[in-house]
């Protein structure tokens, strides 16, 4: 396809980071960046779900992925750990393949993905994690079962350590695969929707980490799909529907025209996402609006 027809596929695309000379506009040097992502196109069965993505994602965040059904988070996710191949384009880790950066990176897969049926218990999961650093062929050593062990504390599952996973509630499964993601000890996270199907005590359980993570400087790219908590949970925002719609500080590109391109008309609490946002003490009084 010539690049006019490709220009012409989406109009929607007014953000094109980074550039192709190695920075991005927002001063990202593939290098710099956790996440540099640069023309990348994901096509299943030759249907595009990904078009031309580039993006490069600042380090020290809690970035947000949103976007509506079918928009492609998942798939951007999985792109970036190579799990889903590309047509075309590259991912950078810290100016690296995955392949070379991906003890760097830790990752919660969706809930539903996993088959949970699997006979392990919970300890196991975290400490299958590790293999990475253990090899698959050593037997889990004490240092590493302690390891383990110390994640799932962090995550109020020390009484669950033995339990089988089948036998977890929904916001307990979460939480041992965010102990999991932990235990690698990973400089980038990228999380798929991990407040799905969890209970109000999970969810604020998965809030404080995140916080804790970007304290020490970690990076978490979380794919999200709750408008109406993206202003309080996230500081930085991706917009995305096939292509990178906008993105940036949430104050700045968690606006309704930016939400509009990137759902259409679809989504009728959009306006009460943006209001909630625009009574944050947070923001300047100047840029407050009013609800209409
Ligand atoms: P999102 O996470 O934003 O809901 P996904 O990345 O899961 O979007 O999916 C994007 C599109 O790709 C959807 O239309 C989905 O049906 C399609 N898709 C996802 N995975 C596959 C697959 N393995 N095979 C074929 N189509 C897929």
């Amino acid at each position: 396809m010539s690049s006019m027809q490709r220009s012409t596929a989406m109009n929607n695309h007014d953000s094109v980071e980074p550039s192709s000379s190695g920075t991005g506009a927002n001063g990202l040097s593939a290098e710099s960046a956790p996440v540099w992502i640069h023309d990348l196109t994901v096509a299943y069965h030759r249907k595009p779900v990904l078009w031309d993505v580039n993006l490069a994602v600042p380090e020290g965040k809690l970035i947000a992925v949103v976007g509506p059904n079918g928009a492609g988070k998942t798939t951007l996710i999985k792109a970036a750990l190579d799990l889903v191949p590309r047509a075309s384009g590259n991912v950078m880790i810290y100016g690296k393949s995955y392949e070379r950066q991906r003890h760097l990176v830790g990752y919660v897969p969706q809930r539903e993905s996993v088959d949970w049926d699997f006979p392990v218990n919970a300890l196991d999961v975290v400490a299958m994690g590790l293999y990475r650093k253990i090899g698959w062929i050593s037997p889990v050593s004490r240092r590493y079962r302690e390891k383990a062990m110390e994640s799932l504390e962090k995550v109020d599952m020390t009484p669950y350590a033995k339990r089988q996973i089948s036998q977890l509630s929904g916001g307990q499964q979460q939480r041992v695969f965010l102990a999991r993601a932990l235990a690698q000890d990973a400089r980038v996270y990228m999380m798929d929707e991990p407040f799905v199907g969890v209970d109000v005590a999970t969810e604020r359980a998965i809030v404080a980490l995140l916080k804790e993570l970007k304290d020490a400087g970690k990076t978490c790219l979380v794919v999200h799909h709750d408008l109406q908590t993206v202003p309080n949970y996230f500081d930085y925002v991706v917009l995305l529907n096939m292509r990178v719609v906008a993105h940036g500080a949430t104050e700045d590109v968690f606006t309704e025209e930016n939400l509009k391109k990137t759902y259409g008309g679809k989504l009728t609490l959009l306006s009460d996402a943006v209001y909630e946002f625009s009574k944050d003490p947070r923001l300047p009084s100047g840029t407050k609006e009013t609800h209409q």
